[in-house]
């Protein structure tokens, strides 16, 4: 579902990616760690093109695209990788002037043409599967930053796509919110979601988790079960990030 060859990315002279390897099978989830500044956001943001990496090539749903220093994208293939991709931000980015029902339908009616009566539909039934099914018609300022984002995952499941992107969708949250977003995280990997989840929840990882990476300065350093990357690790950089969390 997900293939990465060589990817880079510098920013001016920055190279913040330095040549990313990675594939997620369908219906797999792969938790990306690391300390801040290490590149995880920019890796997520890539595998959708809202940044345009400067080298490599990114694959997802069996559409590929090869990238070279300086090369324009087509706005076909940005339209393309967008309509496989759906993301999940840290801040939300709920439209404010719009309902939580409208958030969710907004995509169906613009980007896939839906009828508003059926986007209407199918927006509450997600809405029940996030647990805000009373929430239909409240806006954003209405709401609490977990049920804000319980709609912005829901937003994002709305298109269907063949892979889901989470930055960080628990930092922005007060404590005692983050469980009923993990939960619902939770829920769409036992239903078969493919998904990236950027996020610095372990405990989320170890029980979620079909593959974990680990970044730092640009690279993984290293990639394996969560067992493997969080319990048994002798990498030097791994144990250090981690007794960091500690
Ligand atoms: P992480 O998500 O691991 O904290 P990021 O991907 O956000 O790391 O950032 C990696 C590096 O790339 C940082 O040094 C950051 O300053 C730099 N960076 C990210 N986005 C941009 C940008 N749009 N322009 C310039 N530098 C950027």
């Amino acid at each position: 579902m997900l293939e990465i060859m060589n990817l880079k990315k510098s920013f001016g002279g920055e190279q913040v990616l330095r040549g990313i390897n990675l594939s997620l099978e369908k219906g797999k989830v792969l938790v990306v760690i690391g300390p801040s500044g290490s590149g995880k956001t920019t890796l997520l943001r890539c595998m959708n093109l809202l940044e345009t990496p400067t080298e490599g090539s990114l694959s997802v749903g069996g559409l590929r695209l090869d990238f070279s220093p300086g090369q324009k994208l087509g706005r076909n293939d940005v339209l393309s990788i967008r309509k496989r991709t759906g993301m999940v931000f840290q801040s939300y980015n709920l439209f404010p002037h719009r309902t939580a029902a409208e958030n969710i339908m907004e995509g169906l009616i613009t980007v896939q043409k839906t009828g508003k009566e059926q986007a209407r539909h199918h927006a509450l039934e997600l809405l029940q599967k996030v647990g805000l099914e009373d929430k239909a018609d409240a806006y954003p300022f209405q709401l609490s930053g977990g049920q804000q984002q319980r709609i912005g995952i829901a937003r994002a499941v709305a298109m269907d796509p063949d892979l889901l992107l989470f930055d960080e969708p628990t930092s922005a949250l007060d404590p005692e919110l983050v469980g009923e977003v993990l939960k619902v995280i939770k829920s769409l990997a036992s239903e078969g979601r493919t998904m990236v989840v950027v996020i610095h929840e372990m405990k989320f990882a170890e029980e979620v988790a079909d593959q974990v990476i680990l970044m730092d300065n640009g690279v993984i350093v290293e990639q394996g079960t969560p067992q493997q990357v969080l319990r048994q690790s002798t990498n030097e950089r791994t144990r250090s990030f981690l007794s960091r969390l500690n």
